[in-house]
C-alpha cells in the first residue's frame, strides 16, 4: 500500500500545484476559508471507509458503535457551538453539502409545487432558494417548487422587507427562507417572523456564508426567531466541505420537522453519511466553542470594515454603503468596467476574488460587481492594516482593466479575454509588479 506520491505522481503534482497557488495568492472569495491542519486530518482517515444509513443507534449496517459515537458527538458540539438547548432543538449532520441540506428541507416540509419565497440570486440570493431566470426554471428548488423571489431595495441596497410581505400577502408561500449569498447585511430575522406568521409559512434561514459570526455572536441569532436553520460547514465556520440543519423539536404547523428531516435526508435524498466529513466537522465545532474561534470572527468583521472604508475612500461605490459582515459588494459599473473583466485581471494578479451580479444588473455572465471576502486571508492572520494594503492592490487592478478595456478593440467579454491571453498584453509587467 503506498502514499499518494508514489501511488500517483500525477495526482500529487496536481495538489501541490493547488496548494501552491492557496499559499501564494490573496484568497478573497467570501465563501472560502482555509480549514485546519486537524480538520483535514480526520477528513483523510479511515472515517471514509465506513457505511452507517440510517442515524446513531439506528443503522442499516454493522460494525457503527465508533461511528455512533462519533455522530452524537458532532450533534452536541454543534448544538452546544450555537448555543441550543437539545431539549429544544436538534440537528442532522449528515447533509452532503449546501444545496442538498437546503432541498432536503424543501421535501421535507412541502409538497411537490408548494411555494417558496428566497433572495433572488441576482440580488445576493443563492441558487438553491428557488432561482429561476424569466426564460428558465434554473435550479431544481424551481423545478420542484414555485418560487416567487423577494429583492432589495435597489435605492438602498437592504431587503425590501415591505415588498416582502405585500408579496408574500399575495403569493401565500409554504416556505419563506432568509440568507445569502452575497448581501453584506444582517437580516431582520423579528420582520421575516411576522411575515411568515402572517401567511402561515415556515421561516428558514440558510446562514451558510455567516455560521461562524453566528456561533460567536458577532451578527444576530437566527435560531431566535427561525423553525429551521440550515448551513455548510465549510465558509466561515472553517470546516470541513459539509452541511447541517438545524430543527426546532417541537412540531411547527402541525409538522414533526425532527422525524421530517431526518428522514428527508435519509432515505430520501441521501445514502451513507460521509463520516469523514463529520470527523472532520466535530473536531470543527469544537474549536468554535473556543476564545480563539471568537477573535478570529471579530477580526474577520474588523478586517471587512477596514476594506470596505478604504475602498469608500478610493472613490468605490459598495453595496448598501458597507458592511457588517465578511464580506463587500462593489458596484464597478460606475467606473464603466464589469465584475468579469475586474476578476479576470485580478486573477492574473494572485488576487482570487468573484464576479458578482449587483442590483440592476442586466447579465449575469458579465455583472457589474465584485464580492470580496475577509474570512480567508484573516485566517491567514492578515490584519486590518493588510486588509487597507488589499483595497490598495484591488485599486490598481481596477486601472489596469481600465486600460486594457481602452485597449482593446471590440466590445465583447471574449475580446477581452483574447486580449489578456496574447503576448502583446502590455500590461503584465504591470500585474507582476
Ligand atoms: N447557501 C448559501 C447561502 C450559499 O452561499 C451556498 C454556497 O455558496 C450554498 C447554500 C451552497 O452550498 P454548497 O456549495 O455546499 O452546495
Amino acid at each position: 500500500d503506498y502514499g499518494l506520491t508514489e501511488a500517483d505522481p500525477e495526482v500529487r503534482t496536481i495538489i501541490d500545484k493547488e496548494k501552491e497557488r492557496q499559499f501564494k495568492s490573496l484568497e478573497l472569495i467570501a465563501s472560502e476559508n482555509f480549514t485546519s491542519r486537524a480538520v483535514m486530518e480526520a477528513v483523510g482517515s479511515c472515517l471514509t471507509n465506513k457505511y452507517s444509513e440510517g442515524l446513531p443507534g439506528k443503522r442499516y449496517y454493522g460494525g457503527n458503535e465508533h461511528i455512533d459515537e462519533l455522530e452524537i458527538l458532532c450533534q452536541q458540539r454543534a448544538l452546544a457551538a450555537f448555543h441550543l438547548d437539545g431539549k429544544k432543538w436538534g440537528v442532522n449532520v449528515q447533509p452532503l453539502s449546501g444545496s442538498p441540506a437546503n432541498f432536503e428541507v424543501y421535501t421535507a416540509v412541502l409538497k411537490p409545487h408548494d411555494r417558496i419565497m428566497g433572495l433572488d440570486l441576482p440580488h445576493g440570493g443563492h441558487l438553491s432558494h428557488g432561482f429561476m431566470t424569466a426564460k428558465r426554471r434554473v435550479s431544481g428548488t424551481s423545478i420542484y417548487f414555485e418560487s416567487m423571489p423577494y429583492r432589495l431595495d435597489e435605492s438602498t441596497g437592504i431587503v425590501d422587507y415591505d415588498m416582502l410581505e405585500k408579496t408574500a400577502v399575495l403569493f401565500r408561500p409554504k416556505l419563506i427562507i432568509a440568507g445569502a449569498s452575497a448581501y453584506p447585511r444582517d437580516f431582520d430575522y423579528a420582520r421575516m417572523r411576522k411575515i411568515a406568521d402572517a401567511v402561515g409559512a415556515f421561516l428558514m434561514m440558510d446562514m451558510a456564508h455567516i455560521s461562524g459570526l453566528v456561533a460567536t455572536s458577532v451578527v444576530a441569532d437566527p435560531f431566535e426567531y427561525c423553525d429551521i436553520v440550515t448551513t455548510t460547514t465549510h465558509k466561515s465556520l472553517r470546516g470541513p466541505r459539509g452541511g447541517m440543519i438545524f430543527f426546532k423539536k417541537d412540531p411547527v404547523l402541525g409538522v414533526d420537522l425532527e422525524s421530517a428531516i431526518n428522514n428527508a435526508v435519509f432515505p430520501g435524498l441521501q445514502g451513507g453519511p460521509h463520516n469523514h466529513t463529520i470527523g472532520g466537522l466535530a473536531v470543527c465545532l469544537k474549536y468554535a466553542q473556543s476564545p480563539e474561534f471568537k477573535a478570529y470572527q471579530n477580526k474577520v468583521v474588523s478586517n471587512c470594515r477596514a476594506l470596505a472604508s478604504r475602498l469608500t475612500e478610493l472613490g468605490y461605490t459598495l453595496v448598501s454603503g458597507g458592511s457588517d459582515n465578511h464580506l463587500v459588494l462593489v458596484d464597478l459599473r460606475p467606473l464603466g468596467i464589469d465584475g468579469a473583466r475586474a476578476e479576470k485581471i485580478l486573477d492574473l494578479a494572485s488576487i482570487t476574488l468573484n464576479k458578482n451580479s449587483v442590483p440592476g444588473d442586466k447579465s449575469a455572465l458579465v455583472p457589474g460587481g465584485i464580492r470580496i471576502g475577509s474570512p480567508a486571508m484573516t485566517t491567514r492572520g492578515f490584519t486590518e492594516k493588510d486588509f487597507v494594503a488589499i483595497a490598495d492592490f484591488i485599486h490598481e487592478g481596477v486601472k489596469i482593466t481600465l486600460e486594457a478595456k481602452r485597449l482593446v478593440s471590440g466590445s465583447k467579454l471574449q475580446d477581452f479575454m483574447k486580449f489578456l491571453a496574447s503576448p502583446d498584453f502590455p500590461l503584465l509587467d504591470k500585474l507582476s509588479d
